[in-house]
């Protein structure tokens, strides 16, 4: 089967749901929408994959998450992110550095979550941290060059070797249950989870003791008013609009409110880091636009809670 429909929410698995759009993945204007967006796949493919299916988005009548109710099968997705995807990744070794500020935005978050983890737990041994979907390990590469012990899952055979080439232990998720962490990382991929009750759940076991989870999603506030006057027609030019719901690959959209319930539903809540250790650690002050999201985004994500970027520990 290249489709099965969710019959419960994933996130509160509630049964009742509100459909906000429906296009069939042979219709025209999807299909030249997909043909344009993964342009490293051979003529012919996207349809023999998809035709027959549904892209469907509903919302949940009991947390309000918006998600897709076809979900593609592991065959589909082991396609689209084994072949389909990473051709022209930015983010490969090989590639140019990434802006300088890609690179002070990982430091300031690592020394911001070292300085107050060594708060809780002192320093008389290294703090262990994990990225799940770790892509090449950037991340965590940074992490152990301020003294961390770091681990990564991954999908990708390439990013793995790569990344264990470079001193990064990878796990498989069977493996996780043998360790706990300090400090697990899940950068941009719930969003892409079929299951992402189960596998935060799993990562909440693999807490050590006062550690912490970050949670960190696109902002789907916007999808629905997006989704009442969508069209597929032209839609390549404005792929950005979609993105939290993209075909395919977003398979739950979060709204900070949803977040929020999924989190509990997890029996996670939010971590706030005091901002005085925020702002103290915050390095890139080279222009007026950094300054200013230097001095407000720690007061939005820890102060307001608002946005899809949080940081939670065991309840
Ligand atoms: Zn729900």
């Amino acid at each position: 089967m290249r489709f099965e429909k969710r019959d419960h929410c994933p996130s509160c698995n509630g049964t009742t749901f509100t459909e906000l759009h429906r296009t069939a993945y042979d219709a025209h204007g999807l299909q030249s929408f997909l043909t344009a967006y993964y342009s490293a796949v051979p003529p012919g493919r996207l349809q023999e994959v998809l035709n027959g299916g549904t892209f469907s988005i509903v919302e949940c009548g009991g947390c309000g998450l918006i998600f897709q109710h076809m979900l593609p099968s592991d065959a589909i997705l082991a396609e689209i992110y084994g072949n389909w995807l990473g051709r022209n990744d930015p983010l490969a070794p090989s590639k140019p550095p990434m802006p300088l500020d890609y690179y002070t935005y990982m430091a300031q978050e690592i020394m911001q979550l070292i300085a107050f983890l060594q708060k809780r737990h002192g320093r008389d041994r290294r703090l262990r941290f994990l990225d799940y979907g770790m892509s090449w390990g950037n991340w965590v590469l940074m992490a152990q060059k301020f003294g961390v012990e770091v681990f990564g899952v991954e999908k990708s055979p390439i990013k793995c070797a790569y990344a264990q080439s470079r001193g990064i232990k990878v796990l498989s998720v069977e493996e996780l249950s043998r360790y706990s962490f300090d400090f697990i990382s899940m950068e941009q991929v719930v969003e892409h989870l079929s299951f992402p009750r189960q596998t935060v759940l799993t990562m909440k076991d693999a807490l050590a003791s006062g550690g912490i989870i970050k949670i960190s999603v696109p902002d789907g506030s916007h999808m629905k008013s997006v989704l009442r006057s969508w069209t597929w027609d032209g839609a390549i030019a404005q792929k950005d609009k979609i993105m939290p719901l993209h075909p395919l690959e977003h398979l739950n959209c979060f709204t900070p409110l949803s977040l929020q319930k999924f989190a509990k539903g997890c029996e996670l809540k939010p971590v706030s880091l005091p901002l005085g250790l925020v702002y103290a650690y915050s390095t890139d002050w080279s222009n007026p636009r950094a300054v200013a999201k230097n001095l407000l985004r720690p007061i939005k994500r820890f102060v307001l809670h608002k946005g899809c970027n949080e940081l939670f520990e065991r309840m």
